[in-house]
């Protein structure tokens, strides 16, 4: 029998009506460099959407689930992309402005984009690849930057400020499918073409719901955040749509990434939570320990996209900012487990399971897989790759306009689970540590040598500030470790200290043999430590290395 409740569909709409009715004194504050950040109330940016919407519709012709692309920062004018493409039937497609240009190029004929709203700032970028994006049509410029670069290239150019004006600030929005798309985000891949993963408003609506819980982000309306996370990668975590569904206030970087005007937004704007990938942390730490600022508002920061070092955690307690780690993935949108201690335990207690990646909320299902594709117990000692599944999982990556989606085995389980191709132990309780990807695990005579620990386990050296560790190929034991190290300004290398200091937490056999200085690891489009770079910075010879 089937039950007697209604059937809703779960949608941005909701999402956008919700916030910009019972939340419409919510603001979103983007930063401009100027004296005077920009402010605008959820009320008017959900206005605002619906003018978009209407130029969208009206003027450009978008219709059906067309793919409307943002070239952008984070920022007041994204958010309302945010809401307004979805919202009437058509696909938002954040474009990640720091991949190469062939590979943008490859992205947006593959989505088929037929509009790109573009940051004026990011023109340079945009302008050089538009003769190679025959399906774009129009390009809607916002903020300042020098148009004249448009100049003569196919596509309309059109003034967002212009193009909204004047239009009805409420739209009949359509009663839209919860599983059809409404938002898509590449996945960088280090191998092969990049992945397309395609939101459905079902996945994005209970996504939502999750990132506001209190055992994830739990925020409301009596908080700002500050979302130094790209709406580019993933959504910024989800937080636009989960802040409008709960009138979380957004402080916006826009293009002003650096640490000192980051410093310089928490100390004036005092957001009281903050997300973004750990070397935003490490570089603001540099800043405020040069240059003292009060961080002190933001009672929590989510750090995720890479493995946080315990060091770094340590030290913002120092500064009464509490990082709280999570893990997640593009393919699952993202948040997949935060690491918030279980109830009822002393600061002492809590720490072994802060430093875990966290532990999985209801809508995600896990498991652990051996080698041999055996299912792992959870005891907190066996190891092998995660997979899982959920209501926000992806289950398919996009396959183009006249192509079938696609699964690849390594990706998908016969069974429908995702292969997230990371490594790692999960206790009893269920919270996740994650030791490496897959292909980051140093095989060593057999034996597995975590690149992560051994990272951690230096990245607390008071010299050091910041390190990777990667697998090179080694004669007798097959691959063996080789430590890069980042020195801080002003220390000296002293690679037989490092070497001892490291003993003190990893077992001798795991030791790097292998040490290098380098000026700054090298960085993925969002700011993960990029090891196939340094790999292949190994194997070209281009490393000066000391041997123990
Ligand atoms: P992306 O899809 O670019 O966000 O990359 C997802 C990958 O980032 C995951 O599969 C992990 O390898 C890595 N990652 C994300 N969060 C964490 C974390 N908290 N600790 C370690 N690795 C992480």
């Amino acid at each position: 029998m089937l039950s007697t409740m209604q059937d809703v569909p779960l949608t941005v709409t909701r999402i956008l009506t919700h916030g910009m009715t019972i939340h419409g004194k919510s603001q979103v504050t983007t930063w401009t460099g100027e004296p005077e950040p920009h402010r605008r109330s959820f009320a008017d940016i959900g206005a605002r959407a619906s003018q978009l919407a209407h130029a969208l519709r009206d003027e450009l012709g978008v219709d059906g689930d067309q793919r409307v692309a943002t070239l952008m920062w984070n920022n007041a004018e994204h958010v309302e992309a945010y809401l307004a493409i979805p919202s009437m039937g058509a696909v938002l497609h954040t474009l990640n402005l720091r991949l190469p240009a062939e590979q943008l190029v490859w992205i947006v004929n593959h989505a088929d984009d037929k509009v790109v709203l573009a940051n004026g700032s990011l023109l340079p970028l945009l302008a050089p690849l538009l003769p190679h994006l025959p399906s774009v049509e129009h390009v809607v410029v916002s903020g300042p930057g020098d148009r004249s670069l448009l100049d003569g290239l196919a596509p309309t150019v059109h003034e967002y400020e212009e193009l909204i004006a004047g239009r009805p600030t409420s739209y009949a929005w359509p009663e839209l499918d919860e599983r059809s798309a409404a938002a898509m985000c590449y996945t960088s891949g280090t191998t092969g073409d990049p992945k397309g993963v395609v939101y459905s408003h079902r996945s994005i609506y209970l996504h939502s719901m999750q990132v506001n819980m209190a055992e994830s982000m739990g925020l409301t309306d009596k908080d700002t955040t500050l979302v130094v996370v790209p709406q580019f990668h993933v959504n910024a975590w989800g937080l636009p749509h989960a802040t409008f569904m709960t009138g979380v206030n957004m402080l916006m970087p826009d293009r002003f990434l650096q640490p000192a005007p980051l410093a310089e937004m928490i100390e004036r704007e005092r957001p009281t939570h903050a997300a973004a990938v750990p070397t935003i942390w490490q570089g603001l730490l540099a800043e405020v320990t040069a240059k003292p600022r009060d961080l002190s508002s933001m009672a929590s920061v989510t750090i995720g996209g890479a493995a946080c070092p315990p060091s770094l955690m340590e030290a913002y307690d120092k500064l009464g900012v509490r990082l709280c780690h999570a893990w997640g993935m593009t393919e699952t949108s993202p948040l997949g487990t935060m690491s918030n201690p279980p109830a009822g335990l002393t600061d002492e207690q809590e720490w072994p399971y802060r430093i875990t990646q966290g532990r999985f909320p209801a809508g995600v299902e896990a498991r652990l897989v051996g080698p041999g594709g055996e299912h792992l117990p959870w005891d907190g000692e066996s190891a092998g790759e995660l997979e899982v599944r959920g209501a926000w999982i992806a289950g398919a990556y996009y396959g183009g306009a006249d192509g079938e989606d696609l699964r690849p085995e390594d990706k998908f389980s016969e069974d429908g689970w995702l292969k997230t191709g990371d490594v790692g132990v999960i206790s009893a309780d269920g919270y996740l540590t994650l030791t490496d990807r897959a292909k980051d695990v140093i095989k060593s005579g057999g034996e597995w040598i975590s690149s992560v620990d051994l990272e951690n386990a230096l990245m607390a050296h008071p010299d050091v500030a910041e390190a990777a560790v990667v697998a090179v190929p080694d004669e007798k034991w097959g691959e063996r470790p080789l430590a890069t190290v980042v020195l801080k300004e002003g220390a000296t290398a002293d690679y037989a200290a490092l070497r001892t200091f490291l003993a003190q937490s990893v077992a001798k056999w795991q030791l790097p043999e292998r040490w290098t200085i380098i000026p700054a690891v090298p960085k993925t489009s969002v700011g993960k430590f990029d090891k196939k770079v340094i790999r292949r910075q190994y194997a070209d010879g281009e490393l000066d290395i000391t041997q123990l």
